[in-house]
């Protein structure tokens, strides 16, 4: 089955539709997504409604999320995060907030081969951000492949029973992995709508499990229109100024 990967989309359709244009739907069977669907975006109800049409085989939920339809309360947010995921609440249609409340707390297997998470497979909040972080990960995976999100920086990790091995993508389109027997996998494909690496295109990953083979993708797409919603939307000018850089 052929994949497309998506994760922290953050309410940016811009960004989602040039992914969706890079990776078309004649290209991949079905859909997962890690979490945070919206949050520092203005088009929450937009970036929803279309996941929703294109019907994921599995999604989790993020902290954005989680605060943005009153599961959690915010309160581990900065003031910036707090003020957007107040402003999403208020702008979410009834059906996209119970869409919301209802996404299954991560990690969710898929199949035999994967396993999804929003932060780490130990913690839904946990941020993953170096060996450390991915060996205790590794430690509770129960499939060879774990995909993960939440640090919005594309990273592949892979432990076999002498070695961990940590790989930064190069930002190519694409960066191709073919998994390996017997090594296990802890991989993030960055964030689709705010990327964090400096690389301002959007990231994604798409995964075929019959080949095992895992490409890191990037996709250009129009900062500008996704920064004009956020001014439009009164959200911090910071949002939109941070889209630019990937930062
Ligand atoms: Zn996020």
């Amino acid at each position: 089955m052929r994949l497309l990967v998506l994760s922290d989309i953050h309410a940016n359709i811009d960004a989602l539709d040039a992914v969706l244009a890079a990776a078309p739907r004649s290209t991949w069977d079905r859909l997962i997504v890690l979490g945070d669907f919206v949050g520092y975006g203005a088009a929450p109800n937009g970036v929803l409604d279309r996941v929703r049409l294109l019907d994921p085989l599995a999604v989790i939920r993020g902290n954005h999320d989680k605060a943005a339809c009153g599961i959690d309360d915010g309160s581990s947010f900065n003031q910036i995060a707090r003020y957007a995921a107040a402003w999403t609440g208020d702008a979410l249609t009834p059906e996209n907030r119970t869409y919301l409340r209802a996404l299954p707390m991560g990690p969710v297997l898929v199949g035999d081969d994967l396993e999804i998470c929003h932060g780490s497979p130990f913690d839904e909040d946990h941020y993953i951000f170096d060996s450390g972080d991915a060996l205790q990960a590794l430690e509770v995976t129960r499939r060879p492949l774990c995909l993960f999100g939440h640090t919005h920086l594309p990273v592949l990790f892979a432990k076999s029973t002498e070695t961990l091995d940590l790989v930064v993508p190069e930002g190519n389109d694409p960066d191709t992995v073919v998994l390996l027997p017997g090594v296990r996998y802890l991989v993030n494909p960055g964030s689709v709508g705010q990327p964090r690496d400096g690389d301002p295109r959007a990231g994604f990953a798409t995964y075929d499990s019959d080949t095992r083979t895992l490409q890191l993708r990037r996709a250009a797409y129009p900062v500008d229109a996704a920064q004009r919603r956020i001014i439009a939307a009164g959200l911090p000018a910071s949002l939109a100024n941070r889209l630019a850089i990937g930062r």
